[in-house]
């Protein structure tokens, strides 16, 4: 039986795809290596969202050429969003790989059919459950709708059988994904919305959390945030992406709302929600972006307060709508200082909020082991350390917190 090892970078989407791939080989007695060198079979999953994502995948693909060479036998496949429709240029500038396939579709050399039934491998906690596929937005910055196409959603029956299944196995929470979640089941025949499947979702036996991302500030409904806060096992956090504190760049973006929407609909979902966690997504740089509206971004941040900011330096990605319409303007190293300017408030903001959980009782999902400390989350999605010596792996905790950091926190089982 062949060795695999597969290689991957990038979103929850890809790392759900890996997770289906790597069942799909188990599933067939091929053995997981830790290490490329090991393996018969070699799959890179790739991201092509920023210029140095794709630089990694690049320098790996380039690194494992001796490997191939001195192992004829290989197989070398690549996969993920760096694989666009051009394959023959692909192949041509790669000649050393022995495939190449799309985001989310099977390894071409296996039973195809196998690979649409292989559910990430078991036991594990928590699960990644992709909803929808592609995004039709095209926000002006972002490859992603040209590496994964248009939206399809799955049908909901088979979401839910999935997920059951999936509990049968061992799986408490499932964190549902999609480049927009709010789009989920448009192209459905009966158009059922998020809210329905997490309604369905909610009466599975044996399931303890229910998670999703990403939604889009443009779409998020009322019926969804009032949903959330009536289903018991759906957690209490939300990612939802500003992008930028400025009107004239959310336009350039073309992310359809202004920044009085973005402030309106936060201030609901808090209204409906008070102990609702959220994260944000933030780019730094967009062409034209002004000191003003940069600081502009710096203001709403500093107003509205996440727990969570992900920030990047913006990247002109070719093919897309700023790559192809607007100039790169903003020095690298001007991008450089706002993001750590971003980077700085946000560690200020998260070091106040995470204290504010300093003696509280959380109830935490144990994921796994860490250099001898336990780890899982909160339904608010804050990471939490502790160490005990009984085994706690896949159970849920309740840990009193005693010491807070910006990052994650530690605590102790309350017995
Ligand atoms: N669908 C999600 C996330 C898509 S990509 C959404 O709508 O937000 C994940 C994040 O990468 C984005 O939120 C954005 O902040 C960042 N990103 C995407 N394209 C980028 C680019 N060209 N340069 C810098 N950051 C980018
Ligand atoms: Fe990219 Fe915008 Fe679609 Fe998100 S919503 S995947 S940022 S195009």
């Amino acid at each position: 039986m062949p060795n695999y090892h597969i290689w991957t970078i990038g979103c929850q989407m890809n790392k759900a795809e890996s997770e289906r791939l790597a069942s799909l080989f188990d599933q067939k007695g091929y053995q997981v290596v830790p290490n490329a060198t090991q393996a018969d079979i070699i799959i890179l999953n790739t991201c092509v969202v920023r210029q140095n994502a794709e630089d990694r995948a690049v320098n790996k693909l380039r690194n494992l050429k001796t490997l191939k060479k001195s192992h004829p036998g290989l197989i070398l496949a690549v996969t993920g969003c760096w694989v666009d429709s051009n394959i023959d240029r692909l192949k041509a500038n790669f000649p050393y790989v022995d495939y190449f396939f799309k985001a989310g579709d099977g390894p071409p050399w296996e039973d195809l059919n196998e690979w649409s039934q292989a559910l990430p491998k078991q036991p594990q906690p928590t699960t990644y459950v992709p909803i929808i596929q592609g995004c039709n937005n095209f926000c002006a910055y972002c490859v992603v709708p040209y590496r994964r196409g248009r939206e399809r959603s799955r049908p909901l029956s088979e979401v839910v059988c999935e997920v059951k299944e999936l509990v049968k196995r061992g799986t408490m929470e499932v964190t549902l994904l999609g480049q927009n979640v709010d789009s989920y089941g448009h192209d459905l025949p009966d158009k059922p919305d998020l809210a329905d499947l997490l309604t369905e979702l909610n009466g599975i036996d044996n399931l303890y959390r229910i998670r999703f991302l990403t939604n889009h500030p443009k779409d998020m409904s009322l019926r969804l945030i009032q949903r959330i806060t009536e289903l018991d096992k759906v957690c209490k956090n939300i990612n939802l992406p500003m992008q930028s504190g400025s009107n004239e760049i959310l336009k350039a973006m073309r992310r359809g709302y202004t920044v009085e929407d973005y402030r309106r609909l936060i201030n609901e979902i808090r209204r409906e929600i008070p102990d609702i966690s959220l994260s944000n997504d933030i780019i730094v740089g967009f062409p034209t972006e002004t000191e003003a509206q940069f600081q502009q971004t710096v203001d709403v941040l500093t107003e509205l307060r996440f727990d969570t900011v992900h920030i990047a330096a913006y990247s002109p990605r070719p093919g897309t709508i700023a790559a192809r319409e607007l100039v790169d303007d903003v020095p690298a190293d001007e991008k450089k200082r706002r993001l750590s300017i971003v980077e700085k408030l946000q560690e200020k903001i998260a070091t106040k909020i995470n204290a504010g959980l300093m003696e509280k009782t959380v109830e935490v999902l144990v994921e796994g082991k860490e250099k001898g400390k336990w780890y899982g989350r909160t339904g608010t999605d804050k990471l939490v350390f502790f160490s005990d010596n009984a085994n706690y792996a896949g159970k849920l905790v309740h840990l009193k917190i005693e010491l807070t950091s910006p990052w994650s926190l530690q605590g102790t089982v309350n017995h």
